[in-house]
């Protein structure tokens, strides 16, 4: 089976406003969507429940974190099982700005996304590297040892339930994108890594998304390399243009 084409987007610690979440959510619901593709939103904790709500039901929510303990004096946390009861699909894992702002660890992310999968949720996985480790060679080198955590902590079931977004740092909220050239080359090295560190089947049907500066310029050119199944969206998702993105692979009625 094809892999299905998923637009994330990640809203991070935006709008700042319930009625400014209301208008986000009505340009996507008044909008002409691509329904062959996977669309996912996720808006910071507070909006989770009252947005999927009022969101149309062909778009889903995801949280941006959640925490691997399920209950108990963890103040601030949320756990995968509150997100799974109150119906929230998809929760965002390893995004670089928990990572550097936050200090997660890849051992940390893979505790997260095993308790996600467990709880029955599917998570939006990041990895990526720095500016730094790119131009010193080391960008499949981080992105697998990022991936090497989760391996050992999840089993090859699990990853059915498992987005990868790639997420060259660099090129996060920069304007900087990758060049289509620079994403399939990394998400090629990703789905190798992924046949020989879990099987050729996984490799083959795990869906590989690109994050960094996606915008409407130059969301087509990426979605036609064969290894670049989909975005997160961070910036641009807060923009009307994200229906752009969204429409990336739309193919236009012939008139
Ligand atoms: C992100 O935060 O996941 C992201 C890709 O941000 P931006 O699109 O703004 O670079």
């Amino acid at each position: 089976m094809p892999r299905q084409f998923f637009v994330g987007g990640n809203f991070k610690l935006n709008p700042t406003s319930r009625a400014q979440k209301q208008a986000l959510v009505k340009v996507l619901n008044d909008a002409d969507l691509d329904l062959n593709t996977e669309i996912v939103i996720s808006p910071p904790s507070i909006y989770l429940i009252p947005l999927k709500e009022i969101v149309r039901k062909e778009i889903k929510v995801a949280a941006q974190n959640c925490y691997y303990k399920d209950n108990g004096a963890f103040t601030g946390e949320i756990s995968a099982g509150q997100l799974a009861d109150a119906g929230i699909p998809y929760v965002i894992l390893g995004h670089s700005e928990r990572r550097t702002l936050f200090h997660e660890t890849s051992e940390e992310v893979a505790q997260k996304t095993k308790a996600a999968v467990a709880a029955g949720l599917s998570v939006i996985l990041c990895v990526g590297e720095t500016l730094q480790e790119r131009e010193s060679g080391a960008t499949t080198k981080v992105v697998s040892e990022q991936l090497d955590a989760v391996v050992k902590a999840i089993k090859e079931e699990d990853w059915a339930k498992v987005v990868i977004a790639y997420e060259p740092v660099w090129a996060i909220g920069t304007g900087k994108v990758a060049t289509s050239a620079q994403a399939q080359e990394t998400h090629l090295a990703i789905r190798e890594y992924l046949t020989k560190a879990v099987s050729p089947k996984v490799a083959e049907d795990t869906r590989i998304i690109y994050g960094g500066s996606v915008n409407a310029g130059n969301c087509k050119e990426l979605s036609l390399q064969p290894d670049v199944d989909g975005f997160l969206v961070g910036g641009a998702s807060l923009k009307p243009e994200f229906v752009d993105i969204i429409n990336a692979k739309k193919v236009k009625a012939k008139v």
